[in-house]
């Protein structure tokens, strides 16, 4: 079966974005903003904004971009996130990874205060998602889980094997999988061979962004594999597996385009209403724990305002 990410879009966006929309215009009269940052021209975060700007189009959402030249220097940088960490009209910050190579992107990504920081990869949000405990978490990750919910496929007890150990997809996806009681191995570019772990996969999550890296031969009949890698050959989008020598031999799995990337870039929208709802709660502890656990559970129940 293969796993649509653009299907899964659509009804979590009807489901779930939209209802949370029409309640944050009703109680608030004002949308959630999303300041992104770019600086220099990467052809790849360009394209990834402008999927993101429409996307965010058709949701209760404001969006700024501010484009600096390659050559800023880091302190200005700074200074600018720190304006927006202050700005309370703003309330999500993005910067563009990659930054570059004169720019600390730890510095910079520590630098967003945890309450807007939608990539979930601020200390403190980072600290939550490894104590399994729900607040903003990297969109990558997040949409991972709710593909693999979204399409029932059992957690519990499994044994979940994640090729990939960044901080902003590999690491985030396989705490999730932890909190939902799967066994997980994490394996990297030391983990050889890597089909002896492969081949032990109930559910495979491929996060490396190298072509052809999980083949035909590597995986069980019976996986479900989702493909995050984004790479191009000879101009084509491709993931990290070989989907067509793979998509009639295992039980799911997810393409690209059309699998992993439209479901991040829901998630993030996702995470910018949480930010904004959260926000709004900020002296109701018992609102903000409802908020971060509903969100958490991403199976689109399509409550209108469940934690009234
Ligand atoms: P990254 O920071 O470069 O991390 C890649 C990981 O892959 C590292 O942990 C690396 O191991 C591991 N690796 C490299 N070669 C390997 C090999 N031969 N076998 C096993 N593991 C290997 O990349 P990232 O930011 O996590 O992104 C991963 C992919 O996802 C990229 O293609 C990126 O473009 C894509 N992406 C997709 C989305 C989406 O929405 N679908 C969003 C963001 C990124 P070491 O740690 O040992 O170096």
């Amino acid at each position: 079966m293969i796993i649509d990410g653009r299907k899964f879009s659509q009804e979590y966006t009807d489901k779930v974005l939209k209802p949370r929309c029409e309640v944050i215009k009703g109680k608030y009269n004002k949308a959630p903003k999303l300041s992104t940052i770019l600086v220099g021209e990467d052809p790849a975060s360009e394209s990834y904004r402008r999927i993101r700007e429409k996307f965010f189009a058709n949701l209760c959402v404001e969006s700024d971009v501010i484009q600096l030249p390659e050559e800023t220097p880091e302190k200005e940088l700074l200074e600018i996130i720190d304006k927006q960490n202050k700005d309370n009209s703003i309330d999500g910050i993005l910067v563009q990874l990659p930054l570059p190579k004169h720019m600390d992107e730890d510095k910079v990504i520590e630098s967003i205060s945890q309450d807007k920081d939608i990539e979930g990869l601020s200390p403190g949000n980072v600290y939550a998602w490894t104590k399994s405990a729900p607040n903003l978490i990297p969109a990558t990750a997040l949409g991972v889980l709710a593909l693999l919910k979204h399409y029932q496929i059992p957690l519990h007890g499994k044994h979940a094997v994640v090729v990939g150990r960044s901080m902003i997809i590999g690491k985030p996806v396989a705490h999730l999988l932890l909190r939902e009681h799967a066994t997980v191995t994490v394996c990297h570019s030391r983990s050889k061979p890597l089909e002896k772990y492969t081949k032990e996969a109930d559910i495979l999550i491929a996060a490396v962004g190298r072509t052809h890296l999980i083949q035909k031969g590597m995986v069980k009949k019976t996986v479900a594999i989702v493909d995050v890698g984004v790479n191009f050959e000879d101009g084509k989008l491709m993931g990290d597996t070989d989907f067509d020598d793979l998509k009639d031999d295992v039980a799911y799995i997810s393409p690209v385009p059309g699998g992993s990337g439209p479901a991040t870039v829901t998630m993030l929208a996702s995470n910018l209403l949480l930010a904004f709802e959260l926000k709004h709660a900020k002296y109701d502890i018992d609102l903000r724990k409802c908020l971060k656990e509903y969100y958490a559970d991403y199976e689109a129940k399509g409550d209108k305002d469940p934690c009234i």
